[in-house]
């Protein structure tokens, strides 16, 4: 699988990546054991970068990841997970906060060492706390030993182009963001010469919307509007009837930007674990992708935005 440098880690990641929200029972309740089956899968296909979140599934992703990760050679792959998010509206991006959150990630994964450590869904968060206190501790682990490397998630381009813009280059060296670089949303490719600019990784996720653009569609937390949701249906439907799978050209059409280091994409199956590695290795059919986009045109970057409403992005209603 082809690797890309992510901005001035020194990290080289696989083009497309393993999101492990999933193994947390995010879009439905898995067989962990498969959940397992689908991570080796990943590691042995050349997918060498993993997320994961105390958050996703209340701790659960990252204790079958720690099952998965036990016996496996820890230079195989490059672990990020996060701090600040633990349950629905349940954020503390506490300097103590970040410290135990690390240890207790740590446990759970059964690893002594994070590759990347992330601030995680800074649009829920007061910006003046990540700068001045949760930022600084992360800075502390980092010249301890703990951690490699510090990053920022979020889905607005705002919190994360005005964060970094505020603190001192080095401090930050990744950005994680998610549903601005799909079939039917470019807009993180806008923002790209900024974070390149400063030296940062760029992590792009969830090529397929979170669903939206997979055959099974939403689930019933997804915040796309109804209208985002039928038009992504009648792409779907095209797909099909062209006998092409639209997850196959979602994560082409992710991983095709050179600026944007890897791209996650989470499942716990690992048949379609296989099917993801096979699709970001095939050719790419342009007119089609392009035919495709065509039809999402009238939603294009109608996205959904989230957030404390000073973070949020201004978007196409
Ligand atoms: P995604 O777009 O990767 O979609 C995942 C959905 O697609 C799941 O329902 C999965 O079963 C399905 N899917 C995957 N491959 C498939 C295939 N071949 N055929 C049919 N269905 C398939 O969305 P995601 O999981 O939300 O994002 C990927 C990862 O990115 C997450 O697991 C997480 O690690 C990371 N992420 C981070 C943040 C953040 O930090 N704020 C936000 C979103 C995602």
């Amino acid at each position: 699988m082809h690797q890309r440098l992510l901005g001035r880690t020194g990290l080289r990641v696989s083009v497309l990546s393993y999101g492990a929200s999933p193994l947390g029972n995010a879009f439905r309740t898995i067989d962990d054991d498969a959940g397992i089956r689908a991570v080796h899968a990943a590691l042995d296909l050349g997918i060498n970068f993993i997320d994961v979140s105390p958050y996703y599934g209340a701790t659960k992703a990252e204790t079958v990841l720690g099952r998965a990760l036990k016996g496996v050679a820890r230079d195989r792959y490059i672990l990020a997970t996060k701090i600040g998010q633990y349950g629905e509206g349940e954020f503390d991006f506490s300097a103590a906060r970040v410290t135990r959150s690390l240890d207790e990630s740590c446990a759970r994964l059964g690893v002594d060492y994070i590759d990347l450590l992330q601030c995680h869904d800074i649009e829920f968060a007061d910006v003046n706390q990540i700068v001045d206190e949760t930022l600084p501790a992360l800075m502390k682990l980092r010249a301890a030993g703990r951690i490699g490397h510090i990053g920022i998630t979020g889905l607005p381009l705002k919190v994360l182009t005005e964060t970094v813009k505020r603190t001192a280059p080095g401090t930050i060296e990744t950005v994680l963001s998610f549903c601005r670089y799909e079939l039917n949303d470019d807009a993180l490719a806008d923002v790209v010469p900024f974070f390149a600019e400063r030296g940062l990784g760029i992590i792009n996720a969830s090529p397929t919307g979170m669903g939206l653009l997979t055959e099974r569609g939403v689930p019933s937390w997804h915040p796309a509007p109804r209208r985002m949701v039928e038009v992504a249906r009648e792409a779907v439907a095209f797909c099909k009837a062209e006998g092409v799978d639209i997850v196959k050209l979602a994560i082409q059409y992710a991983i095709s930007h050179p600026g944007i280091a890897t791209t996650l994409v989470g499942t716990a199956d690992p048949d379609n674990l296989r099917k993801n590695v096979e699709y970001a290795m095939a050719p790419v059919d342009h007119a089609l992708i392009a035919r495709v986009r065509q039809i999402l045109a009238p939603i294009h970057r109608h996205n959904f935005t989230r957030g404390r409403p000073e973070n949020r992005d201004t978007l196409i209603p």
